[in-house]
């Protein structure tokens, strides 16, 4: 694919820089997790309030109708000035694609402006204690009654729950049905009695993920998204997004943390050292080649109109090079970075889920191995 940039790219590049200019939203509060969500809540509002949260969508739910390379250039430049992770991310990369994808128009209408603006936040209810990897074996199950959907199971390491208003449901409606055939997919109301949030602490002591406990919650059946039994290929389409539509970003900000770890290794001297200097260099050519990939994939959805299963490769490859990153980075920057709550720290830690949010690095490869190289499935 060809990386030139068209004078309309270097314009919408112009126009964005120029904005940001202005609108930059400064340093980001660290350690009290209510600030931080606060902050990237009212940067979502500022993005959206100038037509930038998300501007591949079309103009009627307030995007800008950018093409993919000028969604790109937008993540470059978020990248280049180190912007926050907007507060509905999980809104913006996978439940506002899988509702244009799969969606009734009455359910664009009502769902995607809401995204936008970070009014209504969501989150993803997949993971169950017996059903990771293997979501078919979703237990979680959906009675029909009259209009609605009665609801009871479990879901864990729900990311964001604790804010959320809407959760990307997958739930057995079909217990006679084979595992896949019988899911589908809700738009859950989590504003109901039904519905209990109990926070989970990580390793970096936040609580980002979550346990859902659902006690005949209700769902009113135009709240299915696709049909009854479609529940697995909806699934499909939100995974896909999520690993290719987070590869794009999740690379943008590899490179940022590269380049602060070389400015580092610089000031301290110890990109004199010529194992940490060759390491770095090592650092660079991996995150470049993950810049390249999603680039690829983009252009791949350019031509399919769906993410494929590449994206799994760009997730996989940028999880295990964030981990190494991280892992370097406190090498370089000495037992100091461990005690004294640097935010190295905070990255080597985070990092360590990185290799199993969005599917574990094992799941990728057979992936990979199945549907992007063709491989027998053994
Ligand atoms: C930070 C974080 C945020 C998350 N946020 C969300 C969220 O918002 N919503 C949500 O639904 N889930 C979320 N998850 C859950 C995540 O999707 C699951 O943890 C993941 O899919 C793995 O499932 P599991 O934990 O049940 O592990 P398991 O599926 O039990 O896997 C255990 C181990 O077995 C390996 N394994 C399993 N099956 C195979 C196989 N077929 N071949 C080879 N190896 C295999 C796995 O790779 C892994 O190493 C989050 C997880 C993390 C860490």
């Amino acid at each position: 694919m060809d990386l030139t940039f068209s004078p309309e790219e270097t314009e919408f590049r112009d126009e964005l820089r120029g904005w940001l200019t202005v609108n930059a939203p400064g340093e980001e509060p660290r350690g009290d997790e209510e600030a931080q969500y606060a902050f990237r809540k009212a940067w979502q509002r500022t993005l959206y309030d100038a037509g930038w949260a998300a501007v591949h969508w079309p103009r009627e739910y307030g995007g800008r109708d950018a093409t993919l390379m000028q969604s790109a250039i937008f993540f470059e430049e978020m990248g280049r000035i180190g912007a926050p992770l907007p507060a509905n991310v999980l809104g913006l990369l996978l439940a506002g694609p899988t509702i244009m994808a799969w969606g009734t128009e009455e359910q664009k209408e009502r769902y995607l402006t809401p995204i936008l603006s970070a009014d209504e936040i969501w989150c993803q209810g997949f993971s169950e204690p017996e059903a990771g990897s293997d979501l078919a074996a979703v237990k979680t199950r959906a009675v029909r009654d009259g209009d609605d959907w009665v609801v009871t199971g479990q879901k864990v390491w729900t990311s964001g729950a604790q804010y959320s208003k809407w959760c990307m449901l997958v739930a057995r409606t079909d217990p006679e049905a084979s595992r896949h055939k019988g899911l589908s997919y809700f738009l859950m109301d989590m504003d109901q009695e039904a519905v209990q949030v109990r926070p989970l602490v990580q390793i970096t002591g936040e609580a980002e993920f979550n346990e859902l406990f659902m006690e005949e919650a209700r769902i009113p059946h135009e709240n299915m998204l696709g049909g009854q039994g479609d529940g697995w290929n909806v699934a499909l389409t939100t995974l896909m997004n999520e690993r290719s539509g987070l590869g794009f970003f999740l690379q943008v900000r590899l490179r940022q943390l590269l380049d602060r770890l070389v400015r580092e290794a610089g000031e301290n001297g110890r990109i004199d050292d010529p194992v940490v200097a060759e390491a770095l260099g090592d650092m660079h050519v991996r995150t470049e080649t993950l810049r390249l990939l999603a680039y690829r994939g983009l252009s791949a959805i350019e031509q399919y109109g769906q993410p494929g299963p590449e994206g799994s490769l760009t997730k996989w490859l940028w999880s295990e090079t964030n981990q190494m990153l991280a892992q370097l980075a406190v090498s370089v920057r000495g037992a100091d970075s461990l005690t004294t709550g640097d935010s190295w720290a905070y990255e080597l830690l985070r990092s360590r889920g990185n290799t199993i949010e969005g599917g574990t690095t094992e799941i990728l490869k057979n992936i990979v191995a199945e549907r992007v190289l063709g491989l027998p499935r053994k």
